[in-house]
């Protein structure tokens, strides 16, 4: 067996940096960050290139639409970065900290409500890199969904948005016709005929948004865009589903600031070591909400970035 000479020191310091050691050999797999999962076809041909010039071949997609390669030797990590730096690409997503983040293809799913690649983007650039050097108790996940057909699960991120189209129902423009289209097309069995005419159950209904425009008179023409925000969620050793806050919110701007609010209250209220799932079980769901609700929080950011917290995260991978 070769004899392995990267301290543990060395490694640690690597692995921050993105690059996970292979084990039982002194070569890494680097993480190549791809922002939310797209990337250009110049990207892709400079990736494999580095995967042939520096490591073993090998290309992996992760979990979290980062892409690793393979084999690459710790003393060619530095030219390694630089020849991905050609095509702005990074490495990095360890830590207890914000980790790369996920979206789906809404953008240009055919159910899809938001753009969900401009706004993962934006969340990236505001919270991936931005929030870069912020310690956090535990590694952060975050997903952006374009609808609650749920295909990236942000349900189970610390942080989960769903595109939201809320039908605007005029129920005086019902003319209770025998057969609706807007019951046929509903897909939660929410929308019902009932004593001749369309009632629309809110308990039932996770504005996907299908019945708009569906009806044969004027009754449901549009719906208003919106953004769900699940809290909470986890997926690995333990998990919990996150559980959705009451607002959906109508605006970009407002959403991406629940994602700033969370962050700082995680950082400032979390325990070292804990999932925000476990500070939120321990405080109290009503209670965060109301915080996240509130914009006291930012009123302290500041003094919450500048404290010395967390020194060492929880995250062990
Ligand atoms: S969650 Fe909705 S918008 Fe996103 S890929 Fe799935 S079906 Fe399409
Ligand atoms: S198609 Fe329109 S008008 Fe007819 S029952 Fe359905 S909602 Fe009412
Ligand atoms: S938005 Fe979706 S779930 Fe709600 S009533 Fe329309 S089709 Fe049904």
């Amino acid at each position: 067996m070769a004899t392995l000479t990267i301290s543990p020191e060395e490694e640690k310091r690597v692995k921050a940096q993105g690059f996970l050691s292979n084990k039982g050999t002194d070569n890494f797999s680097a993480r190549i960050i791809t922002v939310n999962g797209k990337i250009t076809a110049a990207q892709q041909k400079c990736i494999a290139e580095a995967a042939e010039k520096y490591g073993n071949g090998n290309i992996l997609f992760t979990t979290r639409l980062t892409l690793e390669i393979q084999g690459v030797p710790f003393d060619k990590i530095g030219e390694f970065q630089e020849y991905i730096a050609k095509e702005g690409l990074v490495t990095g997503g360890t830590g207890s900290k914000v980790r790369p983040v996920v979206s789906c293809k809404g953008t240009t799913c055919q159910y899809g409500l938001i753009d969900t690649f401009a706004l993962s983007e934006e969340i990236h650039h505001r919270f991936f890199e931005g929030y870069a050097q912020v310690k956090l108790p535990h590694k952060f996940k975050i997903a952006v969904g374009g609808c609650p057909n749920n295909c990236v699960k942000p349900d189970l991120n610390d942080l989960g948005i769903i595109g939201q189209l809320i039908p605007e129902y005029d129920e005086d423009e019902c003319m209770g016709c025998k057969k609706c289209p807007v019951e046929t097309v509903c897909p939660m069995d929410a929308a019902k005929l009932e004593d001749g005419m369309l009632t629309i159950d809110p308990e039932a209904c996770n504005n996907c948004g299908r019945c708009v425009g569906k009806c044969n008179f004027d009754a449901l023409p549009g719906g208003k865009t919106g953004y769900k925000i699940y809290i909470g969620g986890r997926w690995g050793k333990k998990v919990a589903v996150g559980r959705a806050l009451d607002k959906v919110f109508m605006d970009e701007e407002e959403a991406l600031s629940v994602i700033e609010k969370t962050l700082l209250l995680y950082r400032e209220q979390g325990k070292t070591g804990e999932r925000f799932a476990q500070t939120i079980a321990r405080i109290g769901f009503d209670e965060v909400q109301k915080q996240l609700l509130s914009d006291e929080i930012l009123g302290r950011k500041d003094e919450i970035l500048a404290a010395k917290l967390h020194e060492t995260g929880g995250a062990t991978c």
